[in-house]
C-alpha cells in the first residue's frame, strides 16, 4: 500500500521527509546506479481520485519501490514546493491541465526526462517540448447544448459560440478557470490574438448571465434550460450519464455533446499530467515512476479513474467512454496552453468575460 497523506495536515511532509531519508540512503547520480538503488519516490499529488491508489500500488508491485504520496490543492502544492525550493522531499508533481503543468515548469520546478518509453508511447502534442512534463491522459472541452432552447445544428464550432442566435443562450464558467485560460490560450494560437478578442465578444453577448458555477452546475443548468448553451470537460457529463442518480442520468440525457470543429481544427484537448521535479531526491525512481504510468496496466487506470482518455495511442479507453466514438483532436501542443495563459486572460478581462 502507497503511503498516503493530506497535505492539511501539517505534519505530513516532516514524516515523509523524514521516511524517505530513512529508506533511501544517497543514491548515486550516476546513470548506471544498479536496479534497486532507489527505494522510495515521493508524489504531490493535486489529483483526488481513489482509483489512482491504484496505479501506486500497481507500481509498487512491479519494482518494489515505495511510493508516499502527499495530495493537496495545485496552488497550494506549487506554493509549498517552491517554499520548499532544492531541500524538497517531492520527486513528482501531478496535476491537470497543461497550464497548470506550465506553471510548474515556468518557477523552474521541472528537470527534461529523455526516455525513450517516454517519448515513444506519449504523443509529441501531449507534452512539453523540451520534455519537463507529459500527458498521461486527455479531457476533451465539449459543448452541450439543450435541444428544447437551441438547435444543436447552429453550434458546431467554438467559434459558432459566437453566433447572435445564441443571444441569451450561453452559460459560462469565469474566465479565471484553467479550463478556460486554456482553451482560449489555444483559439489564440489558431486564430491570432485579434480574432479571439473578438470571439470572447461575441460569446459574452451572448451570455444568459454573469459567469459563475461550475462544470457540472452548468451542465445542470443547462439540462433543465435556464440556458441553452456550455462548455463543459467530458468527463463531468460522463459522470452525469453513469450516475446512480436517476435525475442526474435524466440531466446527462437531456443534453446533446457536441464536439466541436471536426471540420475544422479539432476538439480542444487538456491532458493530466506529470513531470519530475529538478530537486527530485530519487530521480532514477521518478523517470521509473513516470515510465509506469505510460504503461498499459496504467493507462487503463489512470484514464477510468476520471473518465478520462488513454494519452497512449491504440489503448482503448474505458467502457463509458464508448459513446463517445472517435472523434478529431486538436493537433496542437498542449504546452501552447500555458505559454498563451497571461495574453488569454488579458483578452477576457477586455472582453468583460469576468
Ligand atoms: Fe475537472
Amino acid at each position: 500500500m502507497a503511503n498516503k497523506l493530506f497535505s492539511c495536515l501539517g505534519l505530513s511532509l516532516g514524516l515523509v521527509a523524514g521516511a524517505v531519508l530513512a529508506a533511501a540512503p544517497a543514491a548515486p547520480a550516476a546513470p548506471a546506479a544498479p536496479a534497486g538503488a532507489a527505494e522510495s519516490v515521493n508524489i504531490y499529488s493535486a489529483r483526488h481520485y481513489d482509483s489512482d491508489d491504484l496505479i501506486y500500488d500497481g507500481f509498487e508491485r512491479a519494482t518494489g519501490i515505495t511510493v508516499n504520496v502527499i495530495e493537496a490543492e495545485g496552488p497550494a502544492l506549487l506554493a509549498r514546493m517552491k517554499a520548499e525550493g532544492a531541500n524538497s522531499p517531492a520527486d513528482i508533481f501531478i496535476t491537470v491541465d497543461a497550464g497548470n503543468l506550465w506553471a510548474a515548469e515556468a518557477e523552474g520546478l521541472f528537470q527534461p526526462v529523455h526516455s525513450a518509453v517516454l517519448n515513444g508511447r506519449i504523443p509529441a502534442s501531449l507534452r512539453s517540448p523540451e520534455n519537463l512534463w507529459f500527458g498521461f491522459s486527455t479531457r476533451a472541452r465539449v459543448i452541450f447544448v439543450n435541444p428544447a432552447r437551441v438547435d444543436p445544428e447552429w453550434v458546431t464550432s467554438y467559434q459558432s459560440l459566437a453566433d447572435p442566435r445564441l443571444r441569451g443562450q450561453i452559460c459560462m464558467r469565469t474566465s479565471s478557470v484553467i479550463y478556460n485560460l486554456s482553451l482560449l490560450g489555444a483559439l489564440i494560437a489558431h486564430w491570432g490574438p485579434q480574432r479571439a478578442e473578438d470571439w470572447v465578444r461575441g460569446v459574452v453577448a451572448n451570455f444568459a448571465r454573469p459567469p459563475q458555477g461550475a462544470d457540472t452546475t452548468l451542465l445542470r443548468g443547462v439540462a433543465v434550460g435556464e440556458c441553452g448553451v456550455t462548455i463543459a470537460n467530458h468527463y463531468y457529463y460522463v459522470r452525469l450519464a453513469t450516475s446512480r442518480s436517476e435525475s442526474e442520468r435524466a440531466a446527462a440525457a437531456t443534453l446533446v455533446p457536441i464536439f466541436p470543429d471536426q471540420d475544422g481544427h479539432g476538439a480542444h484537448v487538456n491532458i493530466s499530467g506529470a513531470g519530475l521535479l529538478a530537486s527530485a531526491p530519487h530521480r532514477e525512481a521518478g523517470v521509473k515512476f513516470l515510465e509506469y504510468l505510460a504503461g498499459d496496466e496504467a493507462q487503463a487506470i489512470f484514464s477510468s479513474a476520471n473518465h478520462e482518455f488513454p494519452a497512449v495511442p491504440g489503448i482503448a479507453p474505458a467502457p463509458e467512454l464508448a459513446e463517445f466514438g472517435r472523434f478529431k483532436v486538436d493537433p496542437i501542443n498542449v504546452s501552447i496552453y500555458g505559454k498563451n495563459q497571461i495574453q488569454a486572460q488579458m483578452i477576457f478581462d477586455r472582453a468583460g468575460w469576468r
